[in-house]
């Protein structure tokens, strides 16, 4: 393979829906899933004469994204008019902000390769979604529009064309991603389209002064499409440039079947929008103390908590990844480490069961049957001899299905304890031991592998629950 004669330039515009409870200019539901046109009031189907009002909290929710982005929050917000055309925008234009967003110049650091990268982001504005249009195959030739969605509020963060590898953008995602569920400002989901990504990408010669042309991917609905969309953009570019062609600024919208990108319209330049200020909404003033609140009330961020982990608890980064995916995993070990703590020992048992069993559930961490408490407590058992690590996960199975927090109690009922009984194990292990007589000769003839075996034996006849390194030390005081 060639060395790539070309550098690859990508920048991202990422929407998100922010988690209010009401649209950003009216009182309607923000509710997924409604019938059509439920969530809908004169504002935001654009009647004549109905007058916006701004979301409180879309503001709160804005000022949070770009604080734990690093942005600078600008003091005297502007909402603008982006004027289009398309069905479902009812009034002709989208309110947006354009000459003075409410959040500038700000940069992520992200993981890529064991080396970290700064990418710089160029500003966050606010806005309003617009609606659906609904395509039905069983009315051919007509399409409907829903407003549910209209007037939704966005935020949109645009960073800069720091990205040099569809690894780096899918890692900048991720790590942006992460931030605005942290930050309860967004719920991420990529499938129903409340976190959503454009990608601009460009490539130029090594050392050239300027950007290549760059043509805007759209409809990338999951991290892996995010890869392949870009990487399938690259080589076409490469191809149309190697052939002494030129790239066509577009918009090409990612067909996920067929694995290509198609072209879907000419790409608008800003002064196409003839953006201007929105005379209907006045300037939204955000003062110090307007920031200095909301920054108080910033929870910790999913980096700072991988860092956190690994020097607070000695756990291996690899597992601080997990562990921290989701606050409120992050949450649970935490607590549950309060309670017993050795925290390897509970990251290891939420990796390897806990996550198992919600993911078979389909179930978040915030509604286990298992409490932090109760798998605190069953570790204690396993730590202190009571039952062994086997046992264990049979009592945890048992304690999830029926969500019984008690698992001293389970053991008792059971009779799960561990047989630690030296009279008990003894009559079990000689009976073994005289079972196999031949074994044991070639044990003590040198095949030492045959060791196991014996303990082996001993695990199943006690149905797990001897102490397995009372039944080493015995078989080893036997059979020398
Ligand atoms: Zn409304």
């Amino acid at each position: 393979m060639t060395v790539m004669d070309y550098e690859i330039v990508i920048g991202l515009e990422v929407h998100c829906q922010l988690l209010t409870k009401t649209k950003i200019f009216c009182g309607c539901s923000t509710d997924f899933g409604n019938p059509p046109n439920q969530n809908t009031c004169p504002v935001c189907t654009g009647m004549p004469g109905a007058l916006p009002v701004l979301n409180r909290k879309v503001v709160d929710f804005a000022i949070r994204a770009g604080l734990a982005t690093n942005c600078s929050i600008t003091s005297s917000n502007i909402f603008a008019r982006k004027n289009y055309f398309y069905p479902d925008l009812p009034k002709g234009y989208q309110i947006s902000q354009f000459e003075l967003p409410i959040c500038l110049g700000g940069y992520l650091d992200i993981e890529v390769e064991d080396e970290t990268k700064r990418i710089g982001i160029t500003r966050i504005h606010m806005e309003e979604d617009a609606g659906k249009l609904v395509h039905p195959e069983y009315e051919h030739g007509v399409s409907f529009v829903d407003y549910n969605r209209a007037c939704v509020p966005l935020i949109e963060i645009v960073s800069e064309p720091d990205m040099r590898s569809s690894a780096e953008a899918v890692a900048y995602l991720k790590a942006l991603r992460d931030i605005m569920v942290y930050l309860e400002v967004c719920d991420g989901n990529m499938e129903e389209g409340s976190f959503r990504c454009d990608a601009n990408i460009s490539l130029r010669h090594w050392g050239a002064p300027e950007f290549g042309i760059r043509a805007e991917l759209k409809n990338m609905n999951s991290f892996r499409n995010v890869q392949r969309a870009i990487d399938y953009e690259v080589e076409r570019q490469q191809d149309i440039l190697d052939g002494g062609g030129t790239v066509v600024q577009e918009t090409r919208l990612w067909n996920v079947e067929r694995g290509i990108s198609m072209s879907m319209r000419g790409k608008e330049e800003a002064h196409d929008y003839r953006y201007f200020p929105d005379p209907d909404l006045l300037p939204v003033v955000i003062d110090d103390s307007w920031v200095d609140e909301v920054r108080q009330s910033l929870p910790e961020l999913p980096a700072a908590k991988r860092r956190r982990f690994v020097s607070d608890y000695g756990i291996p980064e690899a597992d601080t990844e997990v562990l921290t995916a989701d606050r409120d995993l992050a949450d649970y070990f935490e607590a549950a480490v309060e309670i017993f703590p050795q925290p390897k020992a509970i990251a290891n048992w939420i990796m390897a069961e806990l996550l198992k069993f919600l993911n078979e559930d389909r179930i978040g961490v915030a509604n286990c049957p298992v409490t932090p408490r109760g798998l605190a407590e069953l570790l204690m058992l396993i730590d202190d001899g009571t039952i062994s690590g086997k046992i264990g996960k049979q009592v945890f199975s048992q304690m999830f299905s029926a969500g019984d927090n008690d698992p001293k109690q389970i053991v008792a009922d059971k009779g799960l304890a561990q047989m630690s009984d030296a009279g008990e194990l003894v009559a079990m292990i000689d009976e073994i031991l005289a079972a196999n007589a031949d074994k044991v000769k070639e044990y003590q003839a040198g095949k030492t592998k045959m060791f196991g075996f014996f303990v082996g034996q001993v695990m199943k006849k006690s149905k797990g629950q001897a102490n397995p390194q009372m039944v080493n030390e015995l078989i080893k005081e036997r059979i020398g």
